[in-house]
């Protein structure tokens, strides 16, 4: 039998103003794979995600997880029951909360099963001596962490993940970007990273969506989208990030 998408989206629209910011955006997220929306600033890309999320509505299109529909113009599954796991660049930790409290946020169970889950999740990121500091007295990449097993603990189908690596320094980025991907891959789950950097697609992608004026213009492989780019538009981006 065919495998079910984790994700799939079929012609997401959504205008601002008169202006269609995201066009009929389109597609499809296997069980273990990593997708990267990639594309300029203002294209449309946290837009997207944040429909998928369920915290912005969008004008049509339609949205599903394992094949269930969760959201369309008459159907809609609040956020927090669309097994979805967030890492947003603005979605920090809770400074109030232990990283024990942050990991147990999400959980449902008993005190004891919490417990276990969250030093599970902490051993999977490395993180399990840190259980009871608070998000001040960690680095910037051991915060990113305990938001990665904070987004994986309550296993979610499909993980959003927008320029999740964009506040950390370049020194520590290619590592945790690594780390992240290693850790990710472990799960099965199905990934969306967005992010305006040809690198870091590059280096986390199974497959790129290109993204441009709130459409994809382009998909494939990595290797495929960067050496055989679409049109002159995408040349330029490509070669300004760089
Ligand atoms: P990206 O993440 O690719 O940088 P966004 O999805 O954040 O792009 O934004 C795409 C465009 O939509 C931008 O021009 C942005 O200003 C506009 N936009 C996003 N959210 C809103 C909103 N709530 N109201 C009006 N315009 C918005
Ligand atoms: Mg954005």
């Amino acid at each position: 039998m065919a495998e079910v998408p984790r994700l799939e989206i079929r012609n997401l629209r959504r205008s601002f103003d008169g202006r269609a910011v995201v066009d009929g955006v389109s597609l499809q997220i296997m069980p273990g794979q990593v997708t990267c929306l990639l594309g300029p600033s203002g294209c449309g890309k946290s837009t997207t995600l944040r429909m998928i999320a369920g915290v912005e509505m969008q004008d049509s299109g339609e949205i599903y997880v394992d094949g269930k529909l969760i959201c369309d113009t008459v159907t809609r599954v609040p956020p927090e029951r669309r097994e979805i796991g967030l890492m947003f660049q603005d979605f920090a930790l809770f400074p109030h909360l232990s990283v024990e409290g942050n990991v147990a946020y999400g959980l449902r169970g008993s005190r004891a099963e919490k417990r276990a889950r969250v030093e599970e999740m902490l051993g999977r990121v490395h993180m399990q001596r840190f259980i009871d500091m608070y998000p001040h007295q960690l680095s910037g990449g051991e915060q990113q962490r305990v938001a990665l097993a904070r987004a994986l603990a309550p296993q979610p189908r499909i993980m959003l993940m927008d320029e999740p690596f964009s506040g950390l320094d370049n020194r520590l980025r290619d590592g945790i970007r690594d780390e992240t991907l290693s850790i990710l891959k472990e799960e099965d789950t199905g990934v969306l990273l967005v992010t305006h950097e040809p690198d870091e697609a590059m280096r986390m992608a199974d497959e790129i969506a290109l993204m441009r004026d709130g459409r994809i213009v382009q998909q494939g492989a990595p290797y495929n989208v960067y050496t055989r780019p679409l049109d002159r538009a995408s040349v330029a981006f490509f070669s300004d990030a760089n």
